[in-house]
């Protein structure tokens, strides 16, 4: 077998800096490349998410590379998600009916640190920063940056490159400007972009609001998020269009308007934001969009993964999950494969394209539940009729969230097939009255079974017919 190759990972982001220390515990020779500074050493958060939900599907990744016992204390639970209405009533609405199913908030920088520090343990792990990729060429495998410390050009051969350098990959770029073989590649931009607020804590380094709940004020047509962070702080950030609506980002201008939508929409937030108007035209307006594209290789050159092969929209917490799974997959494709680095790609890409196409599409219907569906009254009813059923039923019953979110082992394009069908079948059942929500929940398991069932038979002889 033939191992100690060179590779060039460019980007040393969450799935970058994962790959490096996955790749050079498999005795790897690995560079990384990362156009920003070091994170470790300089304050680099502005404008990026500054903490995530992190959850089953990354802590699998975590277990791979053994890392598990040191990422567990930077998370704090997230049990479910409490909603805040216009007048400042809240409710909880829990994310499973078994206790042990929760998500976590972790701090974006203190997870990134700790996977550069963990890779470049490995000595053949060598990460370098201040160096911007500005072209790859994907057949000679030589990649051209630009150092931002001696300000020239610099040049690097490799015997695979894996572009991970995020929804903007260069990597990416490369293959539609040399158009060496058909690439397939969509960028689609919501309507909406987002914000980034915080929340303080208190002076004794207390939480001003539930710690353990991802808060959301659903309006609509926008909506606010909040997560906590260890020091007692919460991350805010505001989804809001930039031209629709009495209010929307071109049109908050200044900042009697700023505080003037925040009070008529989300008045119980603003004695939580001393620096409300100061952070809102401080901090950047970032939009959001999700990346398709295809092949994700070139031969047994390169390779695009994370967010440069399939960048999504945040809404169901699993663009970093997903990313991490990647380098999951990767490493189950060179288990079977190493040394063929062209089997490897393309085996990769098979197994896995379609689900990561799957959780695009579900962070999109997420988009539509979180900021609108989350305080309608018959969703309310499903969601509380799924908690009943889990909680009845832990080994039978798993929501589509359950199933994206804590069934690391359910590949995400099973889970939206079955979820789906599964939502479908609740919402009939609710809305056409044949549920008694006060009968028996294994009279009504079996009636959402048999339903759920006959949608996914509908499916599956439509897909026939297709063919
Ligand atoms: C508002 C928001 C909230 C989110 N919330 C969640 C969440 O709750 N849960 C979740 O799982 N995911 C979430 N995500 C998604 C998550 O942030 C991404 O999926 C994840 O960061 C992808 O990791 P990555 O390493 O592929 O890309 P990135 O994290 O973007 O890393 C790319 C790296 O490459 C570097 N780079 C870029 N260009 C170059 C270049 N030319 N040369 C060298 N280096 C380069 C960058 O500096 C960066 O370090 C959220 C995203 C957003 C925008």
């Amino acid at each position: 077998m033939k191992k100690k190759e060179n590779i060039l990972i460019v980007g040393a982001g969450l799935c970058g800096s994962l790959l490096a220390l996955r790749l050079g515990q498999r005795g790897y020779k690995v560079t990384v490349m990362e156009s920003r500074p070091d994170l470790r050493k300089v304050d680099i958060s502005v404008g990026r998410s500054i903490n995530l939900a992190f959850s089953d599907r990354g802590i699998k990744a975590m277990n791979m590379v053994g890392l598990t016992d040191k990422v567990m204390p930077l998370c704090i639970p997230m049990r479910g998600r409490l909603v805040h209405d216009v007048q400042g009533n809240t409710f909880m609405a829990n994310y499973s009916g078994r206790e042990d199913e929760y998500i976590n908030s972790i701090s974006r920088g203190d997870l990134n640190s700790l996977l550069l520090t963990e890779a470049e343990e490995h000595e053949a792990v060598d990460i370098v920063f201040n160096k911007e990729c500005t072209g790859i060429d994907i057949e000679e495998n030589i990649a051209t940056f630009h150092c931002y410390e001696t300000k020239k050009e610099m040049q690097l051969k490799a015997d695979v490159i894996i572009g991970t350098d995020g929804a903007g990959s260069i990597l990416r770029k490369s293959y539609y400007l040399e158009r060496k073989f058909l690439f397939s590649y969509s960028q689609n931009f919501l309507n909406h972009g987002y914000k980034e607020l915080s929340i303080p804590a208190t002076k004794t380094g207390g939480f001003r609001t539930e710690k353990n709940a991802l808060h959301i004020w659903p309006r609509g047509n926008f909506m606010i998020i909040a997560l906590p962070n260890l020091d007692g702080s919460f991350t805010v950030t505001l989804f809001l269009s930039y031209d629709e609506g009495e209010y929307n980002f071109n049109n908050l201008t200044t900042k009697e308007i700023v505080q003037e939508f925040f009070e008529k929409e989300f008045p119980d937030l603003v004695p939580l934001i001393p620096e409300l108007t100061t952070e809102y035209f401080e901090n950047p307006t970032a939009p959001l969009g999700t990346v398709k594209c295809s092949p994700w290789s070139y031969k047994n050159n390169t390779l695009l993964m994370g967010d440069a092969a399939h960048a999504i929209v945040p809404f169901y917490g699993q663009g970093m999950n997903a990313s991490f799974e990647d380098v999951v997959v990767l490493n189950e494709v060179l288990d079977q494969y190493e040394g063929d680095w062209e089997k490897v790609f393309k085996v990769y890409e098979k197994t896995r394209k379609k689900d990561t196409d799957a959780i695009a599409d579900l962070a999109i219907d997420n988009y539509y539940e979180m900021r609108d569906h989350v305080a309608n009254p018959i969703f309310k009813e499903k969601r509380k009729l799924e908690i009943d059923l889990e909680k009845a039923f832990p080994e039978t019953y798993f929501s589509k969230y359950s199933m994206v979110t804590f069934n690391e082992d359910i590949p995400y394009s099973k889970a939206m097939e079955i979820g789906r069908a599964q939502d479908k079948a609740l919402l009939n059942l609710i809305i056409d009255d044949e549920i008694d929500t006060t009968a028996d929940l294994q009279e009504i398991l079996k009636k959402v079974q048999e339903e759920t069932n006959e949608i996914l038979d509908e499916d599956n002889v439509a897909k026939t017919m297709k063919h």
